[in-house]
């Protein structure tokens, strides 16, 4: 027996007009009475949000695929990217998920900031994690969800997460990487890669006072992404040789030969998080 589909298509102008669209499919079940406007509602909203925030997405149409989760603990306990043509999301949601809490969710911002950077090697999954986790809160940031403290404290507690789990999860983060899913690595992994993009953030903003990570990541879906190999993972010296090359500096590459063998966990300041914040937002209204 198949699964009952019921597949809505939804378009608005705003999406129109910055060249997105998502056209949502329905798994297991059809939705319940709220969702059925609130859920269409709540990916153009991010959709919206994160384009606002990152720039066009590469794709025209992204195809999103939503599943009820029983007994769920978050409102949206799971979400990951399919690549392809075009790249595609799946969403697993709580059946009585309100459209606040699934706003106030990061995993659709966390999976369509993905969109922005090829599939990658799994030992470098760091990279790709680091880079959709950075970028989530950027998109909730700029886009309002969150406060500038909850950017802070938000990156401050995922740091302290990522180092805890470096004690429990000892080797080259590489390694670590290329086994995150049996172990279950996550947070070391996913935290070592914002700690790098910290870091390059910073050592940017030292080099070149109008470059930010957000506008290299824009202009490299211009000039730079080569969508020939969609399907097949990409080397991160390949996808950082574009950045080296963007901002005209040698800084991407020796930052990547240096995490993708610590063992250690790195030391970012809540000043330096700080700074990051005052990179995207006009207020300083953090301490
Ligand atoms: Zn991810």
């Amino acid at each position: 027996m198949h699964f009952a589909t019921w597949l809505l298509c939804f378009f608005s102008s705003s999406l129109f007009a910055l060249g997105s669209s998502a056209v949502i499919t329905w798994h297991n079940t059809s939705p319940t009475a709220p969702h059925v406007e609130a859920v269409p509602e709540w990916i153009h909203h991010g959709i919206d949000k994160t384009v606002s925030a990152l720039g066009e997405l590469p794709n025209n149409v992204i195809p999103v695929s939503v599943y009820y989760m029983k007994h769920a603990k978050e409102p949206v306990p799971w979400g990951e990217i399919l690549r392809g043509e075009p790249d595609s999301i799946k969403l697993y949601i709580d059946e009585h998920a309100s459209l606040s809490a699934l706003t106030a969710d990061w995993t659709l911002y966390h999976e369509l900031a993905h969109l922005y950077h090829p599939r990658l090697d799994n030992h470098d999954s760091w990279l790709a994690e680091g880079l959709a986790t950075y970028l989530q809160n950027v998109i909730m940031l700029k886009g309002d969800i969150i406060s500038n403290r909850d950017f802070v404290e938000r990156i401050k507690a995922g740091l302290e997460r990522g180092e805890l789990a470096t004690k429990q999860f000892a080797g080259q983060l590489s390694q670590i990487s290329n086994n995150m899913w049996q172990l279950k690595a996550y947070q070391r992994v996913y935290w070592s890669g914002v700690a790098f993009f910290i870091e390059a953030e910073l050592e940017l903003q030292s080099k070149c006072a109008d470059c930010n990570m957000v506008k290299l990541l824009a202009r490299y879906q211009t000039c730079c992404r080569d969508n020939k190999t969609i399907n097949v993972s990409q080397s991160a010296t390949v996808f950082l040789s574009y950045f080296d090359m963007l901002a005209e500096n040698n800084m991407f590459m020796p930052l990547y030969k240096r995490y993708k063998s610590r063992r250690d966990f790195p030391y970012i300041s809540e000043n330096q998080i700080i700074k990051i914040l005052n990179r995207y937002t006009k207020q300083v209204a953090v301490r």
